[in-house]
């Protein structure tokens, strides 16, 4: 995306350019894009001598913490006086990769109220209203693509540097799949001619975050597959849950649940996916699927939630076997809905 509008060029240039304190704030549960997106424009923004701050509401996977400052980023759950101080005389927030400030969990508090100047950068479909600018494309593969981009614009190409580049194709490569969706568009491409061309190792990039698992996770993904997996040919369906004590059983770790929910569309004939997990008291459901089948709408009329047409994710405060019910409950008059083209 390469801003057009000239009034919103000119702002923007301005505020970039004469600021010299950022915050830069992503979603609740931060995956690599969240991430990589953050720390790509906050090196970018310290390359060019500025003071930059990336503040997440909790803490994110360990296959993620091997980008450069990421052990530097502030996780709001453990720094929240810190964070509150950042806030008062911080002079632009990026909030990126996220449509909503709900998404913000209780970090939201912090932003309600402040008048400080801000810029949405994200790939949502429908962003509320909430920040000053608003970047918002949703058909770009991820929003480290869109940082990228503005960086490119605001900040010169000069500015990228290797560690710039990690991030963003840390970012790149985890919301599609490793180039297996969201991930059509030939720009993406050019971004990483471009990315590669500053010296990044995209294998290695790779071998970090796919190859870092602990043992016990492989046998909880065997486990979930084996014994947790519900496969309902007829409704083109397949969905597992996994309850806190399964979790304890395996020594369940923060993030090593991601991905599962994407196995069962391997199965021929499945294009809907879904997860059910136990967590903090309430279940977190992860929805996906193939082709035109959107998982955004299902995710926001009945579990609080919301995402891509492919990717959505929600919750709830049912126990996980009522959840489980009301799911089942729901799903033949939507896979009807579909079936007859209503979406
Ligand atoms: P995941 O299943 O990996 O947690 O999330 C998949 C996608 O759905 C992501 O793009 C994420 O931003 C979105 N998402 C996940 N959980 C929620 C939620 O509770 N509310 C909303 N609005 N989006 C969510
Ligand atoms: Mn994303």
């Amino acid at each position: 995306m390469i801003i057009t509008d000239s009034d919103q060029k000119d702002l923007l240039t301005g505020k970039i350019g004469k600021s010299e304190s950022f915050a830069i704030i992503t979603h609740i549960n931060p995956d690599g894009d969240a991430i990589g997106s953050s720390l790509g424009l906050h090196h970018a923004l310290c390359n060019r001598g500025a003071k930059s701050k990336v503040i997440v509401p909790n803490d994110f996977p360990a296959f993620l913490k091997w980008m450069p400052a990421s052990d530097e980023i502030l996780v709001y759950e453990r720094r929240r006086s810190e964070i509150e101080d950042w806030f008062s005389h911080v002079e632009v927030v990026f909030f990126l990769d996220f449509n909503d400030l709900e998404r913000l969990g209780r970090l939201k508090k912090v932003i309600d109220n402040k008048k400080v100047f801000s810029v949405l950068i994200d790939h949502h479909p429908d962003p509320e209203n909430f920040a000053d600018i608003l970047l918002s494309e949703v058909s770009v593969s991820s929003t480290a693509e869109l940082v990228y981009r503005f960086i490119q614009q605001f900040m010169g190409n000069e500015i990228i540097d290797k560690k710039v580049a990690e991030c963003i194709y840390a970012g790149i490569m985890t919301d599609t799949g490793s180039f297996s969706f969201n991930s059509s568009r030939p720009d993406t491409y050019h971004i990483i001619a471009e990315l590669l061309s500053k010296g990044i190792n995209k294998d290695i990039i790779y071998s970090k975050v796919y190859d870092n698992f602990s043992e016990q996770r492989m046998k909880l993904l065997g486990y979930c597959l084996d014994k947790k997996m519900t496969v309902l040919p007829e409704l083109g369906t397949a969905y597992i849950c996994l309850t806190a004590e399964e979790k304890k059983n395996y020594n369940f770790q923060p993030g090593d649940s991601e991905g599962f929910v994407n196995y069962p569309l391997s199965i021929s004939g499945i294009f809907f996916s879904v997860f059910f997990m136990e967590n903090s008291g309430k279940v977190k459901l992860s929805f996906r699927s193939k082709g035109d089948f959107p998982v955004n709408y299902f995710a926001s009329r009945h579990f609080q939630g919301g995402g891509h047409i492919n990717a959505a994710g929600g919750e709830t405060d049912l126990p996980i076997d009522k959840a489980v019910d009301r799911f089942l409950g729901l799903l033949p008059a939507y896979i009807q809905e579909y079936r007859n083209g209503k979406f």
